[in-house]
């Protein structure tokens, strides 16, 4: 039982359900030592939404709402830490949600889907193929879901599958703790914040655009400004770190 005023509640009510989650199939050995890359960025930003992240967030709410057709992929660690989230972000943006794993089984894939059916997340389900352009099963998705889709959000993506969904022609909307990733360099939009504080930004932005900001915010996104930012941002928390 973890207290709650433990001053890292929050981080080891996250450890425990990913290692719950790990014991569950659900999340990998490697999706544990990802998350601790994570946790370790969190830590320099200052475990807080920094302005630069809340613009993103606001951003990615109006590409969202803007799109053809969105879909969320959705992996392990997603799922295990925000299927509540996701379902919340679901309804207010109308976007499909797909399960898309790095180290797929369909045995992973359905115990996701289940998750996350069970916080209420509608799931696309069907017969993957390989529509990736990358080797091995990474390839793997649905012709109706993350193959037909003009725009994606990709949580906690990998580099190569981020850069092959670019070559696919599709725009990519990440949220990756660590800004200097690949994924956060190849994303046509990155959100440098914790997946549980970035996806309700993203939700209560879809509800409270004001007419024509979607139109502004799209048309002056510049990811390389804000993960410049995002650096500013530790370098700016860590200078006051010791006081
Ligand atoms: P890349 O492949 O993009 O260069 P990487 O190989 O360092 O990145 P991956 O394991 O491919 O990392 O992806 C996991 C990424 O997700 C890491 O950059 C990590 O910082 C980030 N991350 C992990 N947990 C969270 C979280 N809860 N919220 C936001 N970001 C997270
Ligand atoms: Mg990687």
């Amino acid at each position: 039982m973890i207290p709650k005023d433990h001053p890292r509640y929050r981080s080891l009510i996250a450890r425990e359900r990913l290692a719950r989650c790990a014991r569950e199939g659900v999340v990998t050995l490697e999706g544990l030592a990802a998350h601790g890359r994570g946790e370790a960025f969190d830590y320099l930003i200052g475990e807080r939404t920094t302005p630069s992240a809340a613009v993103a967030a606001r951003t990615a709410a109006a590409m969202l709402l803007s799109a053809r057709h969105a879909v969320i992929s959705v992996n392990g660690n997603t799922a295990a830490l925000a299927a509540d989230d996701i379902a919340a972000l679901q309804r207010v943006s109308g976007a499909d949600v797909e399960v898309n794993l790095f180290h797929r089984t369909e045995d992973r894939v359905e115990r996701i889907t289940r998750l996350l059916e069970s916080h209420g997340v509608r799931v696309l389900r069907g017969t993957a193929e390989r529509l990736i352009p990358l080797s091995h099963d990474r390839a793997l998705c649905l012709p109706g879901g993350i193959g037909d889709a003009d725009l994606l959000l990709v949580p906690l993506e990998d580099g190569d599958r981020c850069a092959a969904l670019r070559r696919m022609g599709k725009t990519v909307i990440t949220i990756d703790l660590n800004p200097l990733s690949r994924t956060a360099r190849t994303a046509n939009l990155t959100i440098v914040d914790e997946l549980t504080r970035a996806l309700p930004g993203i939700t209560a932005g879809c509800s409270s655009l004001e007419p024509g900001e979607a139109e502004r915010l799209i048309g002056s996104l510049d990811n390389a400004y804000l993960l410049r930012a995002a650096i500013d941002e530790i370098r700016e928390n860590l200078s006051h770190a010791l006081e």
